[in-house]
């Protein structure tokens, strides 16, 4: 039987059919998932405008929204193995990712935002007309559509969801098609919570009707995390209803190696950097500028670290290396590879297939690659590292010029001992995060969001909190 959709605080046979999620180490199905139609969304969204305009939702006292995201984060850890199994078995990621990374991320991020709910303030303001008091409100946008991708499919959720609820608003979310099971899952979670009918609602299937969702008048705001690509296609598709939207894209990294680093804790964090989740991250370093005194060193300590990594199925305890999400993303980051074979990189270590059954791919090492290589250009969000090189009698701006030279800006990270390098690259690096002597990590409380064409907006910290919320101000004359 498949799974079913949630709308309005019932479960409910999707009307759209049913299209299937498969297990990526092994290519066993997990489930027939209900695939939605327009007239499902159509009732999300009627749930959720109905949901958001009812008193019990909107008039909620702070004290009792903030109980219910509190309750749903120690709910979310009650079920902390069993969500970090399912997550693996759908996505594929080592078993002590999901464990660490997506449940608990998960479940601290609701907690987060339960602390918010009681600390949303508004302002006075100084206004200079005679005898008018002036205040502002933070009030929430109202039906939200969270559309979210198949990397972190649990925890990129959270991200949108807990600030969503904790302001106030009503979602429907809709998950990557391949990775639906984490988020069905979840919403079992809340209905089990209590959350007022209708507040959440879910539907699943493929990107039209997150596209219909972007269209869809009923609709305020949509947050999205997936490619650059279909974030372009949303904005062009928001522009008639000006709804309001977040995109967190794509990314393509710089990690810079500078002549005084610390190789070996270079290596050791550029493994994690670049790797983690087989390199299916947006923020995952992927182009490595290193000085060519170190270069020789770097590149052998570095392929002798990415070749001992164990590949194998996420659910057993010793991987490091997870298949790839899909057949077809396995094809796209063979095409890459390809193309920079072509163009001439040297294939240092990978560069094939690791297992004839299951979407594995060994990590993968070009260097000599340079600035307008496809390898250097394009994002692969694959286990592929690329060594470009610069020469330290460099000065800093170019170097800065070569990292900022691309279409993204999310991430970028910088390997030195000097603190005067280290300020001057992480002030000149065009990206929303500089990670210095460390691999790439969220955090709740931090801001997180792309430059360029990496994104709009901000999630997490009390930055979320902005893109979840409108600003009134008050104007109230008290006489002459
Ligand atoms: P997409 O951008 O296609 O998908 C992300 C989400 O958007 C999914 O839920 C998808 O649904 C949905 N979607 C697809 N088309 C539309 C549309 N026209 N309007 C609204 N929603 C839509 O990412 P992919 O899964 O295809 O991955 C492609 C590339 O995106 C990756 O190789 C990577 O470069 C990047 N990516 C970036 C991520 C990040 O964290 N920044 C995460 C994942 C991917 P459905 O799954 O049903 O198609």
């Amino acid at each position: 039987m498949a799974t079913k959709l949630y709308i309005n605080g019932e479960w409910v046979e999707a009307t759209g059919g049913t299209f299937e999620t498969h297990n990526p180490a092994t290519e066993e199905l997990i489930a027939e998932v209900g695939k939605a139609s327009t007239t499902d969304l159509d009732a999300a969204v009627e749930a959720a405008r109905g949901a958001f305009e009812n008193p019990e939702w909107r008039e909620m006292l702070p004290v009792q929204r903030a109980r219910l995201l509190f309750r749903f984060a120690d709910t979310i850890e009650a079920h902390h193995e069993e969500l970090a199994q399912l997550e693996t078995a759908d996505q594929g990621q080592p078993i002590g990712i999901s464990r660490m990374v997506s449940t608990t991320g998960a479940a601290e991020h609701f907690r987060y935002y339960a602390g918010w709910v009681t600390k949303l303030e508004g302002r006075t303001s100084p206004i200079s007309y005679p005898n008018t008091h002036h205040y502002t409100r933070r009030e929430p946008l109202g039906v939200c559509g969270l559309i979210t991708p198949w990397n972190f499919p649990l925890m990129i959720l959270a991200w949108k969801l807990a600030p969503a609820l904790a302001t106030g608003n009503t979602v429907i979310i809709k998950p990557a098609s391949v990775t639906p099971m984490t988020a069905i899952r979840l919403v079992e979670i809340a209905d089990e919570v209590g959350f007022p009918a209708g507040v959440i609602n879910l539907i699943t299937g493929p990107g039209s009707i997150g596209a219909a969702m972007v269209e869809h008048k009923g609709i305020d705001k949509i947050s999205f995390t997936g490619s650059t690509e279909v974030g372009q296609s949303i904005v062009r598709a928001s522009a008639d209803s000006l709804k309001r939207v977040t995109l967190e894209l794509g990314g393509k990294a710089p990690s810079i190696i500078a002549r005084d680093a610390d190789v070996d804790a270079a290596v050791a964090g550029n493994l994690m950097g670049g790797l983690l989740n087989s390199g299916q991250v947006c923020a995952a370093y992927t182009r490595f500028y290193v000085d060519k005194k170190r270069e020789d060193e770097f590149l052998t300590k570095f392929a002798a670290g990415i070749e001992a990594m164990k590949i194998g199925p996420g659910h057993d305890e010793t991987t490091q290396l997870g298949p790839l999400v899909s057949a077809d993303h396995l094809a796209h980051v063979e095409r890459l590879v390809a193309a920079g074979r072509a163009e001439g990189a040297e294939l240092v270590t990978g560069g094939e297939r690791a297992a004839d059954t299951g979407h594995f791919y060994r990590p993968t090492l070009f260097s000599g690659v340079r600035d307008e290589m496809t390898l250097a250009t394009e994002e692969v969000f694959g286990p592929v590292l690329s060594v470009l090189s610069y020469d330290d009698g460099d000065d800093l701006a170019e170097l800065i010029n070569r990292a900022n030279d691309t279409e993204y800006g999310l991430s970028s990270t910088v390997w030195t001992k000097d603190m005067s390098v280290a300020h001057r690259l992480a002030n000149g690096i065009r990206a929303g995060a500089v990670f210095v002597n460390m691999p790439p990590i969220t955090d709740m409380a931090a801001p997180w969001g792309g430059f360029k064409a990496s994104g709009w907006g901000n999630e997490m910290g009390p930055y979320a909190l902005d893109a979840y919320t409108e600003i009134k101000g008050v104007w109230m004359h008290y006489g002459n």
